[in-house]
């Protein structure tokens, strides 16, 4: 058929909610895409896209464990996804060279401001210092807080990344125990929310109007979540920023700007 044929690869796959997202964008921007969900070897990413690539693929979204394999395989990559070091989303030029870029603090980045979260001149709390944290410093440090603290439970990631970012503004990187002072915003990416586990975190941490966010979402708040909401501050949970992602790839593949707010709200509506 000539509808244009996009994916996204992970391992597992069968949960993803992208296909979703993706067919919420083609019928309110009215442009009829096919959005597969395709499981792909964790040792093969690269036959599962030559093979998506025969079939008349377009480009695709890339989820764990394949980040990683998708920025090898690239023939280009952009200035983002090589900060990050990471791919999510890949797509075939008109030469057939595969770009790889990654969305992913665009997408979080769109989410907040969405939220009118505080950023500019704000004090920054990320919580972690995995692939995830490596894709969004870029974009949260240009938008110019007054101080970013990276903390993680392996002290040498959050120093390390603080190092590598250190060119880009007031970024300082330790463990959980050496967090100093309250912050405007705290970002948890840490994956101790899918085991139900929160990082110590110091039990004054929240400056007036902070907003606490989680990239993990779900059906029930994470443990990080319900803690913050004790402290009686704003949360929300990384719904918006897994459809503001896919709303920056579907821009590159399709270059339009789908609306992801009834998305995420229909999204969510089926969550609960
Ligand atoms: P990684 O595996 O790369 O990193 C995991 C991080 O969590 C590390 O910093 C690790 O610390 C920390 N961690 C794991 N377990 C614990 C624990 N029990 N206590 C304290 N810290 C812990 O994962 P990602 O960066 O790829 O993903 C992180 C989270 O973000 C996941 O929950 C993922 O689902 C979510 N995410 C959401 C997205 C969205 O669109 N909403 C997009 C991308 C990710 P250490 O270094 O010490 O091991």
């Amino acid at each position: 058929s000539d509808v244009p044929l996009y994916a996204v690869f992970g391992n597992p796959i069968a949960h993803s909610r992208s296909p979703q997202i993706h067919s919420g964008f083609a019928e309110q921007l009215g442009d009829a895409v096919r959005y597969d969900a395709r499981l792909a070897p964790v040792d093969d990413f690269q036959g599962g896209w030559r093979a998506f690539v025969s079939e008349g693929g377009r480009g695709a979204n890339v989820t764990v464990p394949f980040k990683q394999q998708a920025a090898v395989l690239a023939d280009q990559l952009s200035d983002r996804a090589r900060q990050a070091g990471a791919v999510n989303t890949l797509m075939v030029g008109d030469s057939g060279e595969v770009i790889g870029d990654n969305t992913d603090g665009a997408g979080l980045l769109l989410d907040l401001k969405r939220l009118e979260a505080p950023l500019a001149d704000a004090r920054i709390l990320v919580l972690g210092a995995g692939g995830a944290v490596r894709g969004v410093l870029g974009p949260l440090l240009a938008t110019g807080p007054s101080e970013l603290v990276v903390a993680n439970r392996t002290v040498e990631k959050a120093t390390a990344l603080a190092e590598l970012f250190d060119a880009m503004g007031h970024i300082r990187g330790c463990g959980f125990e050496a967090i100093e002072g309250t912050f405007d915003l705290v970002i948890n990416a840490t994956s101790a929310s899918l085991a139900g586990a929160l990082p110590p975190l110091p039990e004054i941490l929240f400056n007036e109007g902070a907003l606490a966010y989680d990239m993990m979402y779900g059906a029930t708040p994470t443990v990080f979540l319900q803690w913050a909401q004790r402290h009686g501050v704003r949360c929300v949970d990384g719904l918006g920023m897994l459809v503001g992602q896919a709303a920056e790839s579907w821009y590159l593949w399709r270059g339009t700007r789908p609306d992801t707010t009834p998305v995420l709200e229909a999204l969510r509506a089926d969550l609960r």
